[in-house]
């Protein structure tokens, strides 16, 4: 079967190229993932929903057993430290709740595991080891118990995000420090205080910044350079940037990662999200109160409502675009017989796909160019409404990382909960309406018809005189 090439927009060179592995039989990505001091908010969550895409696409091209994906867990960082002292509680368990967290939203989004979730503190020793080469090939000094980056050493340095060093310096927050030698130097390790976690160096006790944190876990596990880096727009510059010329001194390469890849910026129903404008919704919230649009959203129409933007766009995060995704997921959910067995989220999908050649070949070419997911969703529509097998379906639905299954079974948890609550005043009403109607009480009838409609209750009457209850909102 022959497969679409895959085609990606790559920010170095402001280009969609054709993707060609360093090694196909290994191919590596690494993405960065969260700083564990809080939950996760919706912007964070679209990175880790397109990268998931492209992880089940690579898997389908090359083989699961052939593609590694990094994501690392940043806890190590001075808003770490800082937000476990307001709590009163201690670093550790600050990092390891909120990664319990963030592990539980991922999941809930469809996202398969990555291969590999390093930690930052379980990689001082390599972070250790590039800043001592970048001190040593004359890239990195110290001073004052600091080691910084020398900017000025890379000539080409801004390369990724396309900046003059004037525009740099423009947009960059730079601090002045005494033991700076020049104004765009960044720093890869600094002085702990007792009270602040620190690990011993050749310059003391102390932490890592965190770029170089990104440098080294992408080294120890995929090597001094790999395929693809990933990560959220605002990541160029100056993260990426510095990653960049961290890891090319340390390793005297022209290349870190041959393809990087930025998803667009995230606004809620228009606006910036933040925290002064009370917009600001984290995907606990999304999935687990009632703080957006006056429900819970199950983590499919999160995840449907995300791919129908194309990544690469700005997307408009709205309760009617949730909206518009639920509805399309419940018609899909009739459509679907849930007798064929599903496609769970783990390799079978890849497997099956290689040996389907019932999948439209449009939907493949979709995905291929350049994650043209919008697309893709169009196509995944038409194939409900036509005569196709359930298995191709569900396949499709696979590579998308969209569960049926689990959006059922949502839904019902969903109703399960209302009528706990409101059950007994249902069933009081339905059976004052059954009296009302037995009476031919036709308008008292209606009327409680429309109390529950009110309560989001649609009721059907069925032709043996029952009436059947369900649950609209
Ligand atoms: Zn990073």
């Amino acid at each position: 079967m022959s497969t679409p090439a895959l085609k990606i927009y790559n920010t170095l060179t402001r280009k969609k190229e054709d993707f060609r592995p360093i090694d196909p039989a290994n191919v590596r990505m690494y993405v960065c993932g969260p700083t564990v001091y809080d939950y996760a908010h919706i912007g964070n969550a679209r990175p880790l929903i397109v990268f998931d895409v492209l992880f089940r696409l690579l898997r389908h091209l090359y083989g699961p057993e052939h593609v590694i994906y990094v994501r690392n867990i940043t806890d190590v960082d001075d808003k770490i430290n800082a937000r476990a002292f307001e709590r009163g509680i201690s670093i550790r368990e600050l990092t390891e709740e909120t990664n319990k967290v963030f592990q539980a939203d991922v999941c809930a989004l469809g996202c398969l595991e990555p291969t590999v979730q390093p930690r930052a503190t379980e990689h001082i020793a390599q972070m250790i080891a590039i800043i001592e080469r970048l001190i040593a090939s004359g890239h990195a000094y110290a001073a004052d118990g600091h080691v910084l980056f020398d900017v000025p050493s890379m000539p080409s340095y801004g390369r990724l995000s396309r900046r003059s060093l004037d525009e740099m310096l423009a947009g960059a927050r730079v601090d002045v420090a005494p033991y700076k030698r020049g104004d765009m130097d960044f720093v890869l390790w600094k002085p702990s205080k007792e009270n602040e976690p620190g690990w011993d160096s050749p310059w003391g006790r102390g932490r890592p910044g965190w770029h170089i944190e990104c440098s080294a876990m992408s080294w120890a596990h995929l090597g001094e350079t790999f395929d693809i880096h990933g990560g959220g727009i605002d990541l160029v510059f100056p993260h990426h940037e510095n990653e960049i010329a961290q890891s090319c001194c340390a390793f005297g390469r022209e290349l870190m990662a041959n393809y990087w890849m930025h998803n667009g910026f995230l606004q809620v129903e228009g606006e910036k999200m933040s925290k002064s404008l009370g917009n600001f919704v984290t995907i606990h919230e999304l999935l687990h109160t009632e703080k957006f649009g006056g429900r819970s959203w199950s983590g499919e129409v999160l995840r449907l409502a995300m791919l129908r933007t194309h990544y690469r766009q700005p997307i408009d995060w709205t309760v009617k675009a949730l909206e518009e995704a639920e509805t399309k997921l419940t018609y899909w959910m009739t459509v679907m017989d849930f007798s064929v067995a599903p496609l769970g989220s783990d390799g079978r999908i890849a497997d099956q796909l290689l040996r389907s050649d019932e999948v439209p070949s449009t939907y493949m070419d979709a995905l291929s160019d350049d994650l043209n997911t919008p697309l893709a969703m169009q196509i995944l529509d038409r194939a409900f409404s036509e005569p196709r097998t359930d298995r191709v379906l569900s396949i499709m639905l696979g590579l998308s990382g969209i569960d049926l299954n689990a959006f059922r079974a949502s839904r019902h948890a969903r109703d399960q909960a209302f009528f706990e609550k409101h059950g007994d005043i249902v069933d009081r009403l339905i059976s004052a309406r059954n009296a009302a109607r037995a009476s031919k009480n036709w308008a008292e009838s209606d009327r409680i018809r429309d109390e529950l409609a009110a309560m989001g209750i649609a009721l059907k009457d069925k032709k043996d005189g029952a009436t059947s209850r369900e649950v609209k909102r």
